[in-house]
């Protein structure tokens, strides 16, 4: 078997683990990524851009099918067309380039790539089976980066039609009618894009209301503009299995009677599981925390010199936690002074519209037992919103009532991901709602209803 002996051994070419190892190389480290499949992981191939370049392709379509119905800007076109196959092409060539332009990134920084699936023998010596073999490694420090997987229903396991998100993304021919089981954000995102592709599609969710993990106030924009998408809505209701009829999909309804959603493709959407099997665990004996790696603020595990980074530690489970911690890591290791202290690790919905949240909820902070000042501002009342035919949503601002220290910002409505940006560099920078409310926002822009909320929760509003 052949061996190499390396500084950092960095498992999985995730968004976790290729940052780290490109950080580790650019500080000198001998390193090494080890990667069965292709360099991004889940967010780069069937993840983030995948999906975001589908919903991109949805929104155009919306768009012109919008203006082809005889919009009220005076744009008139005739019938689109649309083909999902050409999309899916042009999606899978940005994964390309992407994918290309990571492995550059590592070349570069003078990373050592080994495609192939590793196994840990210990805390410093890996196996790694490829097509041309074995190889051994032995590494002074092991980054744990192997991610996340789709969880299955016991009831509806992935095969056939019944599908995952990934599956999903792949698909050259439309799905006529497309039921997605479970209502967060990845079953939303892909459930409306493929409504606007043009599939009927159909949301069981078993809790009360569509994405649980918002507040009711941020999820009702989006439900509402599913309603008039023509998406259908189950909730309280869960899947049970396969219908008799073709393809279909038996649910129980709230009051316990069963009912059968007509489905060509079944998108199971229950949430993603840590990727803990096959590279050697048991053999650690790390400590957990439930079903994912324990780590301290270092993304320390239970072992020495053994890290863990991204999915596989747990939630929130989104790319840019990874790769933060990734680049922490890799600073660590080169001897910096390094811990994971974010005041917020933002996450956004890429619904329609669109939902961003970083920091504290109202409701999280008053279950902290802080007091607090909050202000809402709606984009009906904001110009730029009104040129864009973007009224629905708001943007609101949480912030203690004492000190009027900002804990939490927060929005929905089109194209307010970006908002992402000021409302994590607000929370970070310890800003108060008078830092905001004084800060100049460019006119016209959404971007006003920022300071806008900020006042608005000084008891300062100007335009509503
Ligand atoms: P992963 O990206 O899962 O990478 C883990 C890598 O480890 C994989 O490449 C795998 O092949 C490799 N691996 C596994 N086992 C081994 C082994 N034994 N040896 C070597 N390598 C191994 N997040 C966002 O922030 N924003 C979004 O908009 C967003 N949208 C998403 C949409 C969808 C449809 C999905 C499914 C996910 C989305 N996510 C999004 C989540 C995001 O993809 C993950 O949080 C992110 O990919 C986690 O990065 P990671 O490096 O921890 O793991």
């Amino acid at each position: 078997m052949a061996a190499i002996a390396c500084k950092v051994l960095v498992l999985g070419g995730g968004p976790g683990g290729y940052v780290c190892a490109i950080r580790a190389g650019q500080l000198g480290l001998d390193t090494v990524l080890v990667e069965p499949g292709k360099l991004g992981g889940t967010c780069l191939n069937v993840g983030c851009i995948p999906s975001k370049a589908m919903i991109h392709v949805a929104e155009e379509l919306e768009k012109t099918k919008h203006h082809a119905a005889g919009s009220r800007i005076g744009i008139r076109i005739d019938e689109p067309s649309f083909d999902l196959a050409t999309a899916i092409a042009w999606k899978d060539g940005i994964v390309g380039k992407l994918n290309g332009g990571v492995r550059g990134l590592l070349r570069r920084a003078k990373v050592r790539i080994l495609e192939g699936s590793g196994f840990l023998r210990d805390g410093k010596t890996c196996v790694v089976k490829s097509a041309e073999g074995e190889q051994l490694i032995t590494a002074e420090h092991v980054v744990i980066a192997t991610g996340s997987l789709p969880v299955s229903l016991p009831a509806l396991p992935f095969g056939g039609h019944v599908i995952s998100s990934s599956e999903l993304l792949a698909m050259t021919a439309m799905p006529q009618r497309l039921a997605v089981v479970g209502g967060g954000y990845i079953g939303l995102e892909l459930g409306i894009a493929y409504r606007k592709l043009g599939a009927e599609v159909t949301v069981i969710e078993a809790l009360d209301r569509l994405l649980p993990h918002y507040d009711a106030e941020l999820t009702r924009p989006v439900a509402a503009r599913m309603g008039k998408l023509g998406i259908k809505v189950h909730l309280k209701a869960k899947a049970l299995g396969l219908a008799d009829t073709a393809g279909g999909l038996t649910i129980e309804q709230p009051d316990g009677t069963r009912a059968d959603v007509p489905a060509d493709a079944i998108l199971v959407t229950v949430g993603r599981r840590a990727n803990i099997d096959g590279w050697g665990l048991e053999g650690l004996q790390l400590a957990m925390n439930g079903r994912f790696v324990r780590i301290d603020e270092q993304c320390r595990t239970s072992m020495r010199n053994v890290w863990a980074i991204g999915d596989v530690t747990g939630e929130p489970m989104l790319a840019h936690r990874a790769m933060a911690q990734g680049e922490m890591v890799a600073e660590i290791m080169a001897g910096h002074r390094r811990a994971f202290d974010k005041v917020s690790v933002p996450a956004v919905c890429f619904t329609d519209p669109e939902i961003v949240s970083a920091g504290l909820s109202p409701d999280a902070a008053r279950a902290a037992g802080i007091e607090i000042v909050t202000g809402s501002f709606p984009f009906a009342a904001n110009g730029r919103a009104m040129t864009m035919e973007a009224e629905p949503g708001f943007v609101r601002a949480v912030a203690r009532a004492d000190n009027h220290l900002v804990l939490g910002l927060q929005a929905v409505g089109q194209g307010v991901s970006e908002l992402s940006a000021s409302f994590s560099l607000a929370l970070e920078m310890g800003a108060r709602l008078e830092d905001i409310a004084g800060t100049i926002h460019a006119h016209p822009t959404l971007s006003e209803a920022f300071p806008e909320a900020a006042m608005k929760a000084l008891g300062l509003g100007l335009h509503a």
